[in-house]
């Protein structure tokens, strides 16, 4: 396998598989996985529980400037890939909460937001060795990419993974309500003024209704070499 690609960008709608999809191809290549989401996600987390107005757009910019996102090794074999931590506080299963699922697409849309977030994002890029995913790597983070991969799915299909993985950590979980947020989820991110969810001109549109997991891989890993 040769290395010359270092720069992986994996794009794609909410469960759509893509953080699977990144961990694995991480794993075979050796190289860094970074979830770009989660760090949208802490900012959200940290407004909620400061009891912040999420649509005081300067205040949840202030706080995505101030905040100190940090990523670290797994530091406990809970099923985590990695340990989230803003300060000295693990946010690591936080950051799933429902309330952050339903705010999340609110914060994000905030350009002051995106603008600090995406400095941190492309400075861990531009390292290299690394498959970055999230909605906007390909387009705005890290446009030159060596590899850009969008990999889609319907929304039915992405519920059901939601659901699937709800059920399986002995959470409540409502079908027709998953698939409802994921619509609205969807609708927030494709539709935002900045840096909204869309395949790059130059990405690799990957369907995953059309193939099972292992396919994807082997799809992506072949995109790879
Ligand atoms: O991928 P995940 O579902 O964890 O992302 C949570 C939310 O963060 C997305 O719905 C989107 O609003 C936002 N996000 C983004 N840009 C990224 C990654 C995530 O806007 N690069």
């Amino acid at each position: 396998m040769t290395h010359s690609i270092s720069i992986i960008a994996l794009d794609g709608p909410a469960a759509s598989g893509k953080s699977t999809l990144g961990k694995k191809l991480a794993e075979q290549l050796n190289f860094l996985f970074f979830d770009t989401g989660i760090m949208y996600r802490a900012v959200t987390l940290i407004a909620l529980e400061s009891n912040l107005n999420l649509q005081d757009e300067a205040a949840v910019t202030q706080l995505a400037q101030n905040t100190q996102i940090e990523i670290r090794p797994p530091s406990k074999e809970d099923g985590r890939a990695f340990d989230i931590l803003v300060g000295e506080k693990d946010i690591t299963w936080e950051v799933r909460r429902a309330d952050v699922d339903a705010n999340v697409s609110v914060v994000s849309a905030y350009a002051g937001v995106r603008q600090a977030l995406t400095e941190q994002q492309r400075r861990i890029g531009l390292r290299g060795q690394v498959v970055m995913v999230g909605r906007d790597i390909g387009t705005v983070v890290l446009p030159e990419a060596d590899l850009k991969i969008y990999l889609d799915a319907s929304a039915e299909q992405r519920a059901q993974r939601r659901y699937d993985e709800l059920i399986a950590r002995n959470q409540p979980a409502d079908y027709a309500e998953i698939l409802k947020k994921v619509i609205e989820r969807d609708r927030i991110d494709s539709t935002r003024a900045v840096a909204p969810l869309r395949p790059a001109e130059d990405a690799v549109i990957l369907d995953s209704d059309q193939l099972d997991r292992e396919q994807v891989f082997e799809q992506a890993l072949k995109l790879c070499q």
